[in-house]
């Protein structure tokens, strides 16, 4: 693909980028390519944030049907000219305030270079619809992307990596330099590739229950007060956990890894007298 001229087009429709909205948009060809080639060929996308619809044209010529959701209504002119697809509809809507569910009738791809100010929210959002898309090829912050593929042992490896290694496979596809977009933003970036395991806990719950037990990191697991509150026991409940899973009974949140948690996490949820009532995950139809 050639590179999309962005302030030109912006121009053209007497538009500037809106930085509290997270508009960095592409302007590199090569690396729009390699988006649109990890995510298609795909029956069904839902791309998050279309800019100026680079992306966007790209995925439409290689998915049966792509639904775009994009806050920022100044763009419809532009987009409405840019993007006269047959396969695409936008939802002129915020992604989190998006029903996942109701976007396709079964299961879908999701694509999106993403508005790096809200990506932990709609990174939660999306494990929170698991059961609703099939991959996801995001393009994230390289730290987030470190963050989220990171292991036990590692100093980035928080709640969100065990959430991540637990629900999902996750690979690096690439990473991106910041003079590849318009405007370039201070931070370099990185396109991940997240696949649903096919076993994986309940998610809703279990992103609790991660959340708990990193929220005192540094501390034993068996002194998080947030466990214990979230799963109604004590330190000696927690401990006798630890041990009827096998698991060390000294050792700290950042020790385990997500097999370890997933582990613990089923043993919790076993002893359904101490677990506390989730909301179940909302499927998708279909
Ligand atoms: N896909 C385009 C590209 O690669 O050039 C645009 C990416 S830009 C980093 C992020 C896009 O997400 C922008 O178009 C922005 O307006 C949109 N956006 C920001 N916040 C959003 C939200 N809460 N819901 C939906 N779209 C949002």
């Amino acid at each position: 693909m050639t590179d999309p001229n962005v302030g030109a087009v912006l121009a053209q429709y007497n538009l500037a980028t809106a930085k509290s909205l997270g508009q960095n948009f592409l302007r590199d060809g090569n690396v729009l390519q390699k988006i649109a080639d990890a995510a298609c060929p795909a029956a069904r996308i839902l791309e998050i944030g279309a800019g100026i619809g680079s992306l966007t044209s790209l995925l439409c010529e290689g998915a049966g049907e792509v639904v775009t959701v994009e806050i920022d209504r100044k763009l419809e002119p532009l987009l409405s000219a840019e993007v006269p697809h047959e396969n695409h509809r936008f939802l002129w809507q915020d992604i989190l305030k998006t029903d996942l569910s109701t976007v396709f009738e079964e299961t879908y791809t999701v694509v999106g270079n993403l508005p790096y100010y809200i990506t932990t929210e709609i990174l939660m959002q999306l494990y929170e619809h698991i059961d609703c898309w099939d991959h996801a090829v995001l393009m994230v912050q390289r730290e987030v992307a470190e963050r989220l593929l990171a292991g036990p042992g590692s100093k980035e490896y928080r709640a969100a990596s065990v959430i991540t290694g637990s629900l999902c496979d996750g690979e690096l596809l690439f990473e991106v330099p910041p003079h590849c977009f318009y405007p370039p933003p201070h931070v370099h970036s990185a396109v991940l590739r997240l696949t649903p395991k096919k076993e994986r806990p309940e998610a809703i719950s279990f992103i609790a229950f991660a959340k708990a037990a990193f929220a005192a990191r540094r501390k034993k697991m068996t002194s998080s007060a947030a466990l214990q509150q979230l799963l109604h026991i004590d330190k000696n409940g927690l401990l006798s956990l630890l041990s009827e899973a096998g698991l060390p009974t000294d050792s700290r949140a950042e020790t385990f890894n997500p097999a370890d948690f997933c582990k613990l996490y089923k043993l919790a949820q076993r002893k359904k007298d101490i677990f506390l009532n989730f909301s179940k995950n909302r499927d998708c139809k279909g």
